[in-house]
């Protein structure tokens, strides 16, 4: 099962619960049986499953006292347990330092996307303003310089490799020492792909790793893969006990939950997801924004988070979000931000309310027209509009009919937008009140 059927049944059967008239024992069975099922279809381990369904129905216990919204409080205990289930250790993840030499090695198996990702790590580094330069310690596979030389070329990335050298451990250490003499701030050193069985290649690792001494190493991995990843992923924890791993491909039709699993099992934080094989098909990895998006929730705080390192424009966005506010004119501005980034299918599905999901569905031509139509419905908005939550179009409906035919758009688009507006705002306000512990999420059904 891929993700998004993943999430989808979750939320049918959180939705259940909040359809029924009773909320009894036999109901929430019912839908820790279906959650468990969908969980298992897509991979994540029947250890993990068995122990979530534990933490689920003890905390929905511990929590239901008289006068409670048990059905607002099974939303909150699913979706807080989902997070837990990815979400480790964050505050532990590595912290590059300016002005200082940071190592970063990246592991993995052959194919699982490293040398890829070492570019896209490399660009996310630069765009935050670091020196970063690049070292093949590939020299197992023919080709793997190449291939490391052409992706730091076309993202203008120094890098370092060997066409003649075939000691790894040799070619990555004068790589780094290289970097480090030029007083590079970020030196990621790609290593050949592994297989589990060949000892001697994870030894070669551990050679380098010796050598080299990185501040971090990473393990790449493919969300694929399902089952094995675990396994996987242990086995590399034995030899480089790397302190975080970067989820790839979590957009092909995968089952994605074996990635999910492995999380859990090496109990090591996610730091970035890859999303595809452009440069930009990569993201920082949090618990909350990964399984709001699951859900169809949408992710907000990650969209800002995207526009951040762009430099673009935020206007009032981040200070009105933290204060529980979402307003029209922050719509605007975040669609006119979505759509400087690209590509847009896959940024709308940081938006909440199913439109990431309708968007991703209809492809991107049809994706970048139907976002500049509302667009186009906000500028026609006049300032006291923008700068509202968009009630007082209700009072106005007339308001509605003016500012659809000012834009060239149908009022039922006007309402659709307004909609998502109103879909936003909850969640800021939401957002700020799990912050300040007052309350959880909603809308999840
Ligand atoms: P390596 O052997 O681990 O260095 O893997 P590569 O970086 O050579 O990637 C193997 C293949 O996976 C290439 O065709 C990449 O374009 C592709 N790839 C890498 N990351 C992603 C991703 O996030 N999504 C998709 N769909 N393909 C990816």
């Amino acid at each position: 099962m891929v993700l998004a059927d993943l999430g989808r049944r979750i939320n049918n059967a959180v939705g259940n619960v909040t359809k029924s008239n009773v909320v009894d024992a036999d109901v929430i069975s019912n839908m820790l049986k279906e959650i468990c099922n969908a969980l298992l279809e897509s991979d994540v381990n029947i250890k993990l499953v068995a122990q979530l369904r534990e933490k689920i129905r003890k905390q929905i216990d511990a929590e239901d006292k008289p006068g409670i919204n048990k059905k607002k409080l099974i939303q909150k205990v699913v979706f807080d347990e989902l997070v837990k289930l990815v979400d480790c250790n964050e505050a532990e993840l590595f912290k590059p330092k300016k002005k200082q030499t940071n190592v970063i090695m990246m592991v993995g198996l052959q194919g699982a996307g490293k040398t890829t990702t070492c570019t896209k790590l490399a660009v996310y580094y630069q765009r935050r303003g670091f020196k970063v330069g690049m070292v093949c310690g590939d020299t197992f596979r023919a080709g793997a310089f190449d291939q490391l030389k052409q992706n730091a070329t076309k993202a203008k990335i120094p890098y370092y490799g060997s066409y003649t050298e075939t000691d790894p451990v040799k070619v990555t250490f004068d790589g780094v020492e290289e970097f480090r003499k030029e007083k590079f701030e970020i030196i990621i050193v790609d290593t050949s792909g592994r297989h589990r069985q060949e000892e001697d290649l994870f030894e070669e690792m551990v050679q380098i790793g010796k050598a080299i001494k990185p501040n971090q190493t990473i393990m790449v991995l493919d969300a694929s893969i399902g089952q094995s990843a675990e396994s996987q992923s242990k086995a590399f924890k034995e030899s480089s006990d790397f302190g975080a791993i970067i989820i790839t491909k979590m957009d092909s039709n995968s089952k994605g939950g074996g990635a999910l699993s492995a999380i859990a099992a090496t109990n090591t934080p996610v730091a970035f997801i890859a999303t595809g094989e452009h440069i930009q098909n990569f993201e920082k990895f949090s618990g909350r924004g990964f399984i709001s998006k699951l859900l169809g929730i949408g992710d907000i705080e990650g969209l800002m988070e995207h526009v951040q390192s762009m430099n673009l424009d935020q206007g009032d966005t981040i200070k009105n979000f933290k204060e529980g506010k979402f307003t029209l004119q922050d719509f605007q501005t975040q669609l006119n931000n979505i759509m400087k980034m690209g590509p847009l299918s896959k940024l709308a599905q940081m938006l909440p309310g199913g439109m990431g999901q309708l968007m991703g569905q209809v492809g991107e031509e049809e994706a970048s027209k139907r976002l500049k139509r509302m667009i186009y419905i906000m500028d026609s908005m006049t300032k006291q509009e923008l700068a509202s939550d968009g009630r007082l179009f209700i009072d106005q409906p007339s308001r509605m009919v003016r500012v659809a035919r000012g834009s060239g758009t149908s009022v039922t688009e006007v309402e659709l937008v307004l909609l998502q507006q109103k879909m936003m705002a909850r969640m800021a306000l939401q957002s700020k009140n799990m912050m300040s512990g007052a309350g959880g999420p909603g809308g999840m059904a």
